[in-house]
């Protein structure tokens, strides 16, 4: 049997997972990650502590695992950046990690200089700090300038970046079009580092790392780190990762994950969509790991719609609770919530709204609540999906999901009733890391081609019923609810 080490460092922990040739995780490691919030708005991470995680993280894996792995895959928590000294391997500072909103002014100097377009044209985004452009620069400027340390000796990358160079001994710089898709430095026409982007940020070229195919070859693991030299044969961005490991691999298909938050994307092909609205233009895989377009959209409250209903309110005391709750009403009666609790995001885009709730009656009780709450993730993720479908023209055929709200099978039901469209669950949820898996075993030859990678996976699949004029009928309530919502925040000299 062979086997292949998956890497998936993300913003709270780093973890490990031994998965064989036939799709068993044989072996998991983890270690937990400090965050830093040295002023308001910034966050942190100590990239030595990243690297001396994973490593510790693999090692547990690969010892629990019982095997030698032939080949490692990396995935990683996007647009975190680092900036290192190549001479002793030191960075400069801490990583900035996407949350991080130090540069929001910057951002919005660069949207009032009319930058958005052209940077929107290049890289498929929109000036937020959230990206790593602004952020470099910043350390640029603020941790390179008066350091002491050559511009020539100086390095940059995110994090999958920093591991590879890490883990080669600083043989390999690299990084794969999923991960450079998202530091707002790359053309995703062009397939390349964008000259007026790294003037504009004043990022010399020297400093960024070659961009590698995400199935291929990314040097090989010296053997002091854990404990036997592996070759690196896979690198994507967690979320490419995941929509790989769903095996969406296909224009029209789609995978999201309902956590605290949701993250869609949509496979759209060879054909760069058009995006806008909040849903952005990313770098995704096919089948052999070579770059395709998809459209990438997060919500903002999901899983957390039913945290603050239970936590806030106090209306039940565990998640789960809420299938039960949801399936004791026929219907939801007329009861909506828009839980734009932090503003709404993709489509509507209105970081103003504020939680609201419609359609109280004299006989409105918690279940509706908690119901509203569950269909809300339903509803939402329809009205994502089909501006999607609107921007790129690319049909819908199937939704794949994973994250802890999609174990509500109720929810899953009910999200297909609303689509219209199959949805499936995976029986192994940990997408993430199964797709840094499986581009590496593809690259590595451990499977032949990405359909024997997921022979072994089955679905749990949920397709449309009876119930799709209820639900079809609910997304129209919805939608009204949502024009409420906006409209009560725009709607300000009414007072
Ligand atoms: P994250 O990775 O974002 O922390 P998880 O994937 O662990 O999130 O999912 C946790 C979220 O899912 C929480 O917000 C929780 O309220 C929600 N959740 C968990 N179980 C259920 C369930 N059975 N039904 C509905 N929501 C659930």
């Amino acid at each position: 049997m062979r086997h292949v080490l998956a890497l998936d460092q993300g913003t709270t922990s780093s973890r490990a997972l031994v998965v064989a040739a036939d799709g068993r995780v044989v072996g998991r490691g983890s270690r937990e990650l400090a965050q830093f919030f040295p002023q308001p708005g910034w966050v942190e991470h100590d990239a030595e502590e990243i690297f001396a995680g994973t490593v510790a993280a693999a090692r547990e894996a690969i010892a629990q695992a019982g095997v030698t792995p032939e080949a490692i895959g990396i995935t990683n928590q996007r647009e975190t950046i680092v900036l290192w000294d190549r001479a002793t391997g030191r960075p400069l500072d801490r990583a900035l990690v996407w949350q991080d909103r130090r540069t929001a002014e910057r951002c919005a100097a660069l949207r009032a200089a009319g930058q958005a377009e052209a940077i929107h044209r290049a890289t498929g985004l929109v000036p937020d700090p959230y990206f790593s452009a602004t952020k470099l620069e910043w350390l640029l400027q603020h941790r390179a300038r008066g350091s002491g340390v050559p511009m020539e000796r100086l390095a940059a990358g995110t994090i999958d970046s920093w591991l590879i160079w890490k883990l080669t001994n600083g043989a390999v710089h690299a990084t794969d079009p999923t991960n450079a898709s998202r530091t707002m430095l790359y053309d995703i026409d062009a397939m390349a580092w964008s000259e007026p982007l790294l003037a504009l940020f004043d990022v010399p070229r020297a400093l960024l790392p070659e961009v590698r195919p995400s199935s291929g070859a990314f040097g090989t693991s010296a053997a002091e780190h854990l404990g036997l030299a592996l070759p690196i044969r896979g690198v994507a961005g967690d979320q490419q990762a995941a929509l790989f490991g769903q095996g969406c691999w296909r224009s029209g298909e789609s995978k999201n994950t309902y956590g605290t938050g949701a993250f869609l994307l949509l496979n759209t092909g060879t054909q760069r969509p058009t995006g806008g609205q909040g849903i952005l233009t990313t770098i995704a895989c096919d089948a052999r790991g070579a770059p395709v377009y998809a459209l990438e959209a997060s919500i903002f409250v999901a899983g957390a719609a039913v945290q603050w209903l239970r936590d806030g309110l106090g209306l039940l005391a565990h998640a789960p609770e809420s299938e039960g709750m949801a399936r004791a009403l026929a219907s939801n009666e007329g009861v909506y919530f828009v839980p734009a609790l932090t503003g709404l995001g993709a489509p509507a885009w209105e970081p103003d709204a504020r939680g609201t709730i419609v359609g109280l009656t004299r006989g409105s009780t918690r279940e509706h609540l908690v119901r509203a709450a569950l269909e809300a993730m339903a509803y939402g993720t329809a009205d994502v999906l089909e501006a999607m479908r609107g921007a790129s023209g690319a049909p819908l055929d199937v939704l794949r999901v994973d994250g802890g709200a999609t174990f509500n099978d109720w929810l899953m039901q009910f999200q297909a009733d609303v689509l219209g469209v199959p949805v499936e669950r995976p029986d192994v949820i940990e997408t993430t890391a199964l797709g840094a898996a499986g581009l590496a075993g593809i690259a590595a030859g451990v499977w032949p081609d990405a359909a024997a990678f997921l022979a072994s996976r089955t679905y749990q699949r949920f397709t449309p019923t009876s119930g799709v004029n209820v639900a079809r009928q609910g997304l129209g309530g919805w939608r009204r609810a949502v024009r409420a919502a906006v409209s009560w925040a725009r709607d300000k000299d009414g007072e």
